[in-house]
């Protein structure tokens, strides 16, 4: 027989191919999948992936040998080596860089090891009870008469019989240790007695990290007409063209039929992914999927320590009957589990920015990423959001994938109604109470007066900084991009976060001429602080960053709201999202401003998805909501589209204003960033790969230039943008940056520069 290879998937960053030779002893188990121990380098020895098993020699080199395999049963399948590779060839990384992603690291060490072979999950074991021999009926009589000196060990030993049923049921289930002490209101050494005297027996078993749920399961609500409507179309839809994008406002009901789809598929034994954009979002919604489906529901995040993990992959590779999950809620990550035979993904809020991982890489979509994990599956895929992106929106009128339109609030239950209050004109009359307006004010003070709860909403963008007119409002933007400039402190100066153009603050408006510019920004700690003055008997809390470090604060503050013992709680995006609260009414948006003047494309798109979300939280149940947005520009165009919740003509305007500027969906983006601890290296070499790429791309580079933050942790930051036609080869188009980066990195002292590629950078 020839000699067989394995190619590697290890844990680097380094491009290229690893393959090595199979020995002899080691051919029987080598396959795609399995970990494998190879030597590395001189002295190196690193654990890692087996992706195809073939008869070719590496074309240079000197060939070694793998040194283990480890385990001998494959840890991923070919699914998921397929997935990966999508991944790695797509986001412009390597496999290696998935796989850490991908998998715990309980599974895969992510550096190298001295010795690669420990397996480092170990199942938790606790100590169990159980019968230490057979006993009749009339034995185990004879030994309660002997014990009845030692009346708490009787006590023991009948708890023990009541819980097991024994000698009825023959082959009692062991009870855990802790769990007959506290039934029999005993101690260890009254069952350590009863195991000296071969009653009993302790016994070391297995248990789970995970907690399992034993509550009851209840039938689905019955989909009203609206509902039942829009579930058949989506249904044909995914037959047709298996991804179908539900348009449905806040609380029409988008989840009751996300339960319907997940029940269907569950029927037909196939597992189901249901991802969300954020963790705190699992904590609300997992307690509505478990009320239907039970304990084959399992939830994944980072959040798990390793060990926990790890049983979650275990229980995603298993099946029903041998107690594995068939329905599996989480966070991006949750797309690299073992899934055997996954028959729908469900992408809930698909619009919101935290699918993408930004760094480190794979840098990819989640969303995006979904779809292909999907159809590798052959599986369905259906997207939801109130307000969905304009990607996907403009993916749905092309036909690609289906659409489903849900317009109407679930029971009736009208939309929020908007109050635009315009601060320019309420400071001009000198009515504002610090940052609030009368008519916000007023608002709180109704619902608290009727024991109804607020939400203040404030985004955090802080570093955001603008200038403004203090007279007429005018901000100024570029001219080239359709972005307003953002200012940097540091060197006095506006700049084009896309483009790189850059000017002074003027020192007048450009539009009214007069000369009050002034810099804006405030946080959400400040109106913590305001609202007690304005409202010192109102129970008022913050859900921020900075309150939510720690592991349970979030669902800690956010439960307490739940519970009705906080009546105002100001927040910043976190709170909304998805968040279901009974008796919450009013909904104030301190400064939309903030949001519409973000220096990005997507500025008009995200103010708006924002603002229709944290609406949709107000007045979900008994009575209509109201939402005070304040803002100095009342008549902007967002603002008008909020006001009549126009989803469609605001992706209308959008995609006129992306196809004018030339922004995605009309074309593709890829930013390269480089760093360099020096920078006047960083900017003789970001030069150098600019003028590469300009060669090849010409117009289509913007570039490099300092972006917002120019500088973190010590490295200075320049970025390269590339936007290139939707018609022009992708596979083409990496191709060329890679081998300009190659280049770039074989320049005298370029060893110490970094260069990361992200692929649809936003
Ligand atoms: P969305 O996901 O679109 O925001 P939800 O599915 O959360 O909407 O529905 C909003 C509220 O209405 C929830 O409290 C939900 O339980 C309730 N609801 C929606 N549809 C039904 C239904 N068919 N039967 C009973 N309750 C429903
Ligand atoms: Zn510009
Ligand atoms: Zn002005």
């Amino acid at each position: 027989m020839a000699q067989q290879f394995a190619d590697i998937i290890l844990p680097l960053a380094v491009k290229g191919r690893f393959t090595y030779r199979i020995p002899e002893r080691l051919l029987s188990v080598v396959m795609p999948g399995v970990k494998a121990v190879v030597p590395f380098g001189s002295r190196n020895i690193y654990t890692g992936i087996v992706s195809a098993v073939h008869d070719h020699p590496p074309e240079e080199g000197k060939v070694r040998d793998i040194a283990d395999i480890p385990g001998n049963e494959p840890v991923v399948t070919t699914l998921q080596l397929r997935f990966w590779q999508w991944i790695a060839s797509y986001y412009m990384c390597t496999e290696g860089e998935v796989m850490k992603a991908a998998l715990p690291g309980a599974i895969i060490p992510d550096g190298l090891q001295a010795s690669g072979v420990n397996e480092r999950y170990r199942p938790r074991q606790e100590t169990f009870v159980g019968i230490a021999g057979e006993f009749t009926e009339h034995a185990l009589n004879g030994i309660l008469d002997s014990l009845r000196k030692a009346p708490k060990q009787a006590i023991v030993l009948e708890t023990f019989l009541a819980l097991t049923g024994y000698p009825d049921s023959n082959d009692p289930l062991p009870v855990k240790k802790s769990f007959l002490l506290r039934e029999a209101g005993a101690s260890s050494s009254h069952i350590d007695a009863l195991v000296r005297k071969k009653v009993l027996s302790y016994i070391s078993l297995d248990v789970s990290r995970l907690g399992t749920y034993n509550g009851p399961v209840s039938d689905l609500n019955p989909l009203s007409k609206a509902q039942e409507t829009a579930y058949a179309s989506v249904c044909s839809q995914l037959e047709e063209r298996k991804i179908s994008l539900l348009h449905g406002v806040t609380s029409s009901g988008k989840t009751e039929l996300y339960i319907h789809l997940i029940n269907e598929q569950l029927k037909k034994g196939k597992q189901v992914l249901y991802m969300l954009p954020e963790i705190a979002l699992t904590t609300q919604i997992i307690l509505r999927l478990r009320k239907y489906f039970g304990a084959v529901t399992g939830v994944y995040h980072s959040r798990f320590n390793d060990q926990e993990k790890v049983e979650i992959w275990k229980k995603v590779s298993k099946s029903e009957e041998d107690g594995g999950y068939r329905l599996i809620l989480g966070v991006r990550s949750a797309l690299f589990l073992p899934f055997t035979d996954l028959g729908l993904v469900i992408v809930d809020e698909e619009h919101d920015g935290s699918y993408k991982q930004h760094d480190p890489a794979p840098r990819y979509h989640a969303r995006d990423s979904a779809i292909v994990l999907a159809s590798l599956h052959k599986a369905f895929t259906v997207l939801g959001s109130a307000t969905p992106s304009i990607e996907s929106y403009s993916n749905a009128v092309a036909g690609k994938y289906g659409l489903t339109e849900l317009n109407e609030r679930h029971g009736a239950i009208k939309l929020p109604s908007i109050v635009i209050a315009d601060t320019r004109e309420a400071a001009r009359k000198k009515v504002m109470t610090s940052h609030f307006t009368p008519q916000l004010l007023n608002a709180i003070d109704n619902a608290l007066e009727n024991r109804e709860q607020v939400i203040l909403f404030k985004n955090r963008r802080g570093f955001s900084s603008y200038v403004e007119c203090s007279e007429c409002g005018w901000i100024p933007s570029c001219t080239r991009c359709a972005v307003s400039l953002t200012y940097h402190k540091g060197i006095n100066r506006l700049v084009c976060h896309y483009c790189g153009y850059e000017t002074p603050v003027p020192s007048r408006c450009g539009s009214c001429r007069s000369p009050g510019m002034l810099t804006r920004g405030f946080g959400t700690e400040k109106i913590e602080d305001e609202i007690k003055i304005v409202f010192p008997s109102a129970r008022v809390a913050r859900l921020d960053q900075d309150t939510t470090r720690n592991k349970n604060s979030f669902s800690r503050i956010i439960e307490a709201f739940a519970r009705g013992d906080t009546d105002i709680l100001i927040g910043t995006q976190m709170i909304s999202k998805g968040l279901d609260f009974e008796n919450l009414t009013v909904v104030g948006i301190l400064n939309a401003d903030n949001l519409l003047n973000f220096p990005d494309f997507r500025a008009h798109e995200r103010s708006y998805q924002l603002i229709e979300q944290v609406s949709g939280r107000a007045g979900r149940r008994q009575k209509q909501g109201i939402v005070v947005i304040q803002t100095s520009d009342p008549r902007s165009t967002i603002i008008r589209l909020v006001l009549n919740h126009d989803y469609i003509k605001m992706f209308r305007l959008q995609t006129e204003e992306r196809k004018t500027f030339n922004y995605p969906p009309f074309c593709r983006m890829i930013r390269i960033s480089v760093r360099h601890h020096e920078r006047s290296k960083l900017d003789g070499y970001a030069a150098i790969l600019g003028n590469e790429l300009k060669q090849q791309f010409g117009k289509r580079i913007l570039g490099p230039e300092y972006p917002l933050v120019g500088q973190v942790q010590l490295w200075y930051i320049k970025n390269i943008l590339v936007k290139i036609e939707r018609e022009r080869s992708l596979a083409k188009t990496k191709e060329i940056i890679g081998a300009a980066i190659e280049k770039v990195m074989k320049e005298k002292g370029a060893s110490s520069l970094r260069i990361a590629v992200d692929v649809d950078p936003y």
